[in-house]
């Protein structure tokens, strides 16, 4: 089966195959999960970048509000090279505006 799926905000269309209606569940889930960020958690705002950084060789992948500068960071899956969004912190517990944070350069932390 063939499935062609356009994200919410319709910015980018998928074209999407599977052997059943299991398999493309899944892949529309995956990219819900990814692609379907349509504000920033801070500020509300519709302008969001997908960032790809490159420290020391590590990848990491984000989304960054360009009206207040807030990210989301997303992490990557062991196995299939899939990408989920850190919603939560090293303790498992849920972060406030839904993962998205902030640098405060007074604090030097991420807020
Ligand atoms: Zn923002």
């Amino acid at each position: 089966m063939k499935l062609s799926y356009t994200t919410k905000n319709g910015r980018i269309r998928f074209e999407l195959e599977g052997d059943s209606q299991r398999d493309l569940f899944a892949e529309i889930g995956k990219i819900q999960e990814v692609f379907e960020e349509t504000v920033c958690g801070k500020c509300r705002g519709e302008n969001i970048k997908f960032v790809v950084r490159n420290v020391d060789d590590n990848l990491y992948y984000e989304l960054r509000c360009t009206d207040c500068g807030a990210r989301l960071s997303f992490g990557a899956h062991k196995k299939g090279g899939g990408l989920f969004p850190k919603r939560k912190d090293a303790d498992g517990n849920w972060l406030p505006d839904g993962g998205w944070v902030k640098w405060n350069p007074k604090t030097s932390q991420n807020e």
